[in-house]
């Protein structure tokens, strides 16, 4: 198993559908103790129940340092290390250029720029005193090509700053031996996608996709448990697509 005795915070995990659960789900397959971070405590921990008696479901905001903090010190406590964060947290608006408002602006940054710095910035003190740890981020396609079907602009921006933000943190963190990656999904069916496809849309779509499918959660979550465990030891910085060849 690749992450046996490893503990694994996952941040927007509680969603059935989502990228999330489909990686805590994987992780917990793999050996790992998981930490399901999300907005809904009750959710939350539905989600880790669901994953068996020894994984954690906390609530914590990720645009909120003080309930980020609390949660990470209560995994701490539980299972006394962090060996992997998955910034997964992301919320999307359906907005034109000219619609998008302050508040959906901050809305949409917040949770998946700052939601990834505050987690880890939460995480970083213990994976030094470590010496170890990988973090991965979940971007976006919509970062690389300036759009996508369901998120705005401000998506677009958010995503993009992600990967910045990763690389950065790969750069300052080496030397820790603290790999920092992330992850460029494309169009996967998860509830951010579900119902809203008419099959029109679906042919125009799956023309640009030479794989000839939509991507599944566990795609995405297979990414993760590579660049989360020792099977991508020697890779940092790197932003590793999962979109069936979108952007050839
Ligand atoms: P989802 O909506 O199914 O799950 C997102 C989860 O994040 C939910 O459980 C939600 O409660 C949680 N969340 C929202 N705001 C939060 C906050 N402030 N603090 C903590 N948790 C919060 O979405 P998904 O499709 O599984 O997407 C997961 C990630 O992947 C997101 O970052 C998304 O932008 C990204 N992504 C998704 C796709 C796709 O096609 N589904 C493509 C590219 C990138």
């Amino acid at each position: 198993m690749l992450l046996n005795d490893k503990v694994a915070v996952i941040t927007g995990a509680a969603s059935a559908r989502g990228l999330g659960f489909a990686t805590a789900r994987l992780f917990a397959e793999q050996g790992a103790r998981v930490a399901i971070l999300d907005l809904d405590a009750d959710a939350a921990a539905a989600a880790a129940a669901q994953l068996g008696d020894q994984h954690l479901g906390l609530a914590a905001d990720v645009t909120n340092e003080h309930q980020v903090q609390q949660a990470i010190a209560e995994v701490i406590n539980r299972y006394g290390r962090i060996d992997v964060l998955v910034n997964n947290a992301g919320i999307t608006q359906p907005l034109k250029l000219m619609e998008i408002a302050q508040n959906n602006y901050d809305a949409v940054l917040d949770v998946s720029l700052r939601g990834t710095l505050l987690a880890s910035q939460a995480v970083i003190p213990t994976m030094r005193a470590q010496g170890s740890g990988s973090i991965v981020c979940i971007s976006s396609v919509s970062a690389q090509r300036g759009g996508g079907i369901f998120g705005g602009p401000h998506y677009s921006a958010a995503k993009a700053g992600v990967l910045g933000l990763a690389k950065a943190m790969a750069r300052e963190l080496g030397p820790d031996n603290i790999r920092v990656n992330a992850i460029t999904p494309g169009l996967i069916q998860t509830d951010i996608t579900a119902g809203k496809l008419t099959d029109e849309m679906r042919r125009n779509i799956l023309a640009g996709i030479p794989l000839n499918r939509l991507g599944d959660a566990l795609d995405v979550a297979r990414a993760a448990l590579f660049l989360g465990s020792d099977l991508s030891s020697y890779s940092t910085g790197i932003t590793l697509d999962v979109n069936g060849g979108m952007l050839i």
